[in-house]
């Protein structure tokens, strides 16, 4: 079968993991990515062999910055059969129109709406509702990780209702425009968008959410109140979420106490960029009272949805079933399950 060949729109924190993870992939072909700037990151991906497409306005700068460019956005879209679009939200609207217009694939990141595609995308909760469609959307990096572990528990256990308090990163490490440096912000409009995006892989789960942000850059961390609808033991959850895909159990009991130490196991397990792709849940901060259950689980929000993107790619070319594309995934990217 001939490899999918795959464009990547926006090479920024998203959209160079999701280069990198294509170019891992042996079904799958990097044709190129784009970029707006002759920035450093420009730079790097063409001393990495990348091909990079640019606005047709500016080629001009990137010629005087002596960056080599393949040609223009418009080009590398008449080339690919599928665009992983990871621009910053609400440029979908007319990248959507482009990519109709030639006759491609596109999925789009958590920062569009669900509406932009009207189909959203996880691994484990809906692998099958993009199987074949043009236009997906894989959601953000908190929906992701509540995802992973919830529709588990649904799955199993029938969830009742769900709470979720969301402690935010205030800033992307590579972002020095962003704060707060020195507080803590609570989000007011209530409930955050972060439940409601869950909805749009969940419709019938009653699941709030709160959030607020920290200064720190490494992760977000979420507490989670889950009352089910089934009786269960403290030992069951821990074995649920031992199976479930790319949920890493960790414990405080060998150090991991914060979001530093799992950022620490990331640089040690010698990730591509020290990512964390899975969704780390503190094995000894798992607790069942009597039909409720009390967890946290910390979310990388750098790259917990690369692997999703690449299942996404699949699941839309109609190439392989979800457990198979979950599986060769991680053993792409190294993730142990
Ligand atoms: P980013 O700002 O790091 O990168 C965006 C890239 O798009 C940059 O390289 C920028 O130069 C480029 N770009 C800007 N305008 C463009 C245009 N008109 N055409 C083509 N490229 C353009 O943003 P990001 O954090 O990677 O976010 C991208 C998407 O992923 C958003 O929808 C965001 O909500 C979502 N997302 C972000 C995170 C995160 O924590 N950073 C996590 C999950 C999902």
């Amino acid at each position: 079968m001939a490899k999918i060949k795959v464009g990547v729109n926006g090479y920024g924190t998203i959209g160079k993991r999701v280069a990198t993870a294509v170019s891992m992939q042996d079904d799958m072909e990097l044709v190129g990515v784009t970029k707006t700037r002759p920035s450093f990151e420009a730079k790097t991906a063409v001393a990495a062999g990348i091909a990079l497409y640019v606005p047709a306005e500016n080629v001009e700068k990137f010629d005087k910055a002596g960056i080599k460019v393949a040609g223009t956005i418009d080009d590398l879209i008449g080339k690919v059969d599928i665009m992983v679009d990871a621009t910053p939200g609400d440029f979908g609207e007319e990248y959507k129109a482009k990519y109709q217009a030639a006759g491609i694939k596109g999925i789009f990141q958590g920062g569009e709406e669900h509406g932009l595609t009207g189909v959203s995308f996880n691994s484990t909760a809906n692998y099958k509702e993009s199987w074949g469609v043009q236009f997906s959307r894989v959601v953000s990096c908190n929906t992701t990780g509540l995802l992973r572990t919830l529709s588990l528990l649904d799955k199993e256990y029938k969830i009742e209702n769900a709470y979720v308090t969301i402690v935010r990163r205030a800033a992307d490490p590579g972002d020095s425009k962003t704060g707060p440096v020195n507080a803590l912000e609570p989000s007011v409009s209530l409930p955050t968008h972060h439940g409601l995006d869950v909805k749009s892989i969940m419709p019938w789960l009653d699941i709030t959410s709160m959030a607020i942000k920290c200064s720190t850059t490494l992760m977000h961390i979420q507490a989670v109140v889950v009352k089910l609808g089934k009786e269960v033991t403290t030992e069951e959850v821990l074995d649920l979420f031992k199976k479930a895909p790319r949920v890493r159990l960790v414990s405080s009991k060998d150090g991991i106490k914060s979001t530093a130490q799992v950022m620490e196991l990331a640089r040690e397990l010698g990730r591509s960029r020290s990512d964390m792709y899975e969704i780390c849940v503190w094995s000894d901060g798992i607790k069942v009272v009597g039909d409720t259950l009390y967890y946290y689980q910390a979310v990388h929000q750098e790259s917990d949805v690369i692997p999703e993107n690449i299942d996404c790619i699949r699941s839309m070319c109609k190439s392989m079933e979800g457990p198979e594309s979950v599986a060769k995934t991680n053993k792409a990217l190294g993730i142990d399950h």
